[in-house]
């Protein structure tokens, strides 16, 4: 049960706020190390069932090869964002009590972070479109989905674990979308709407050289960018709502104003110091040496 009271959050509540839905793993009794499972692969070195503690775990829930991920193998690891929820459940939902001290809640905890997680990401991507939007009436709905699920998310264990997840996802991608046409169609003069037939939502552009093409406005929400060059391009209005970023080339980009960009996709790509981010991203340490 959450410590603090069952309550309607303002959209400027911390509870609502972007720097909340941030990761602090320092007050997470490691979820994402423990709920989750994977399969070996060029992501991660070895097979773990969901429900069961990796075995590079360490009993005070830090990963005792943090510093060494992506040499090791575990570059999911590195990828991989929370957007808020394990310090959520684990302090909130749980009041600071861990699955070990209690094996009993270990199974709900482990629920309660999977549903959370999505929760807390569709509050980044609706934060988001409420900022960019002018549409009253889309600002109103963003708003709204917001408190919805911000309540879920602030409020009492039962309510979060019965949540209609999939229901509020396809509100959400609704919103995000109507969000989407708005802040794409800015990027085109009056008749002017022609973009390379090429990007649109879900295309394969894997390992392809996009450094001369306009991109600004373009639709690529689930495509896949793995190893694209995108070196100096501009991905302003660019929505990148579940774009695959694996190895996508963005030094000197500029994505400060490109669409539902998340941490995650920074994680999985290469940039540089001269890499422009929207202000609520932060470079990804490994680009240090990029
Ligand atoms: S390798 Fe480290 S970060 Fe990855 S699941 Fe295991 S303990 Fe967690």
């Amino acid at each position: 049960m959450q410590t603090t009271s069952a309550k309607s959050p303002e959209p400027s509540s911390p509870a609502l706020d972007r720097q909340s839905l941030r990761p602090d793993c320092g007050n997470c009794f490691a979820l994402c190390c423990t709920a989750f499972g994977f399969s070996r692969s060029a992501d991660f070195a070895l097979d773990k069932p969901a429900g069961s503690p990796c075995q590079n775990l360490a009993p005070d829930f830090s990963c005792s090869i943090h510093d060494s991920l992506r040499p090791r193998g575990f570059r999911g690891c590195a990828v991989f964002d929370c957007f808020g929820a394990g310090q959520n459940v684990s302090q909130g939902f749980f009041a600071g009590k861990s699955w070990l001290d209690n094996l009993d809640t270990k199974d709900e905890m482990f629920s309660a972070f999977k549903a959370a997680r999505q929760l807390h990401e569709m509050l980044w991507y609706l934060a988001e479109a409420q900022t960019r939007t002018f549409d009253p009436d889309a600002s109103s709905r963003a708003v709204q989905l917001r408190n919805t699920i911000g309540q879920a998310v602030g409020g009492e264990l039962p309510e979060l674990l019965s949540m209609d997840v999939e229901d509020l996802h396809s509100q959400v991608r609704s919103t995000l979308m109507d969000v989407s046409e708005e802040v794409r169609a800015s990027y085109f003069a009056a008749g002017d709407d022609h973009l390379d037939s090429a990007l649109t939502p879900g295309a394969d552009l894997m390992g392809k050289n996009l450094r001369s093409r306009r991109l600004c406005g373009a639709d690529l929400r689930g495509a896949y960018l793995i190893a694209a060059d995108l070196r100096d391009s501009d991905l302003s209005g660019v929505d990148l709502l579940g774009a695959d970023f694996r190895d996508a080339r963005l030094e000197g980009a500029d994505l400060s104003k490109a669409l539902y960009l998340t941490q995650p996709q920074l994680n999985a790509a290469r940039g540089s110091c001269a890499t422009l981010l929207p202000p609520d991203l932060e470079m990804p340490s490994h680009w240090h040496n990029g």
